[in-house]
């Protein structure tokens, strides 16, 4: 690994994602969040029942052995955040930090997924961050359609408990799966699309994006922009304000 391209990488994220400064919305202390806190990137109603029906979720993905990765793992990662969140993150599946720790996005794509729901003017306990996979591939390798067939149910149950007003898919796997499309992820970002859970359920607005860790890997002002954008227009749907870039 080029270290000195890792620092460059890093810096110039924390410039991109960092320099933006929120209107009419003053920093929310760092208090743990609690479910039912009133938040504007919270749905109102309560989050007893979303939070029960997540920890069950989590207790049987805690089980699971549907595939082999279930044996495998060091950790299940079934995801963490705030129950009724009005933006839901997916991503692929958990990396070696994340099997290591059983939480979602805490490696190197963690810290830039912080970065970018930090320039969004949120915490990441006001919103939830799952995985299309919720136990590590073998050297990080590309999800399995078996796999992801298997795991598919404790996202949609996830999905329906938290029942967010916008979902985020954090790559082509997230957003090809949860749109059931072969479009690649250059075609499905920058505009909503629509998941839907079930027949007589209205569809949730989707905004697929590019995977923090396809940034990192191909690193240009233009891709950071592009998921700066897509991000915007999320805020803007949900009549969040839009954090202006106060520098670079
Ligand atoms: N990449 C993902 O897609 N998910 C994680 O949880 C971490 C890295």
């Amino acid at each position: 690994m080029d270290l000195n391209k890792v620092a460059r990488q890093h810096l110039e994220m924390e410039g991109f994602f960092a320099g933006f400064a929120v209107r009419g919305r003053t920093a929310i202390p760092a208090v743990e969040c609690q479910p039912d806190a009133e938040s504007p990137a919270a749905n109102p109603q309560s989050a007893a029942d979303a939070a029960k029906e997540l920890g069950a979720v989590a207790a049987e993905v805690g089980q699971c052995r549907r595939c082999e990765l279930g044996s495998l793992r060091k950790n299940p990662v079934p995801g963490e955040g705030h129950p009724r969140a009005r933006i839901m993150f997916v991503g692929e599946a958990p990396g070696a930090d994340e099997d290591a720790q059983g939480r979602p996005f805490v490696g190197r794509a963690g810290q830039l997924l912080d970065k970018i729901i930090a320039a969004c003017g949120l915490r990441r306990d006001e919103v939830f961050i799952g995985n299309i996979l919720k136990c590590r591939p073998p050297e990080n390798r590309d999800p399995r359609p078996d796999e992801i067939i298997n795991c598919l149910p404790y996202l949609q149950r996830q999905i329906e408990a938290i029942n967010p007003d916008i979902l985020v898919a954090l790559g082509g796997h997230a957003a090809k799966t949860l749109l059931n499309t072969v479009k690649p992820i250059g075609q499905l970002r920058g505009q909503f699309q629509e998941y839907y859970s079930g027949i007589g359920r209205p569809p949730i607005k989707l905004m697929a994006t590019f995977h923090p860790a396809y940034l990192l890997r191909n690193y240009s002002e233009q891709n950071r922009r592009y998921v700066w954008e897509d991000m915007k227009k999320v805020l803007t749907e949900l009549g969040l304000p839009v954090p202006e870039r106060s520098k670079g």
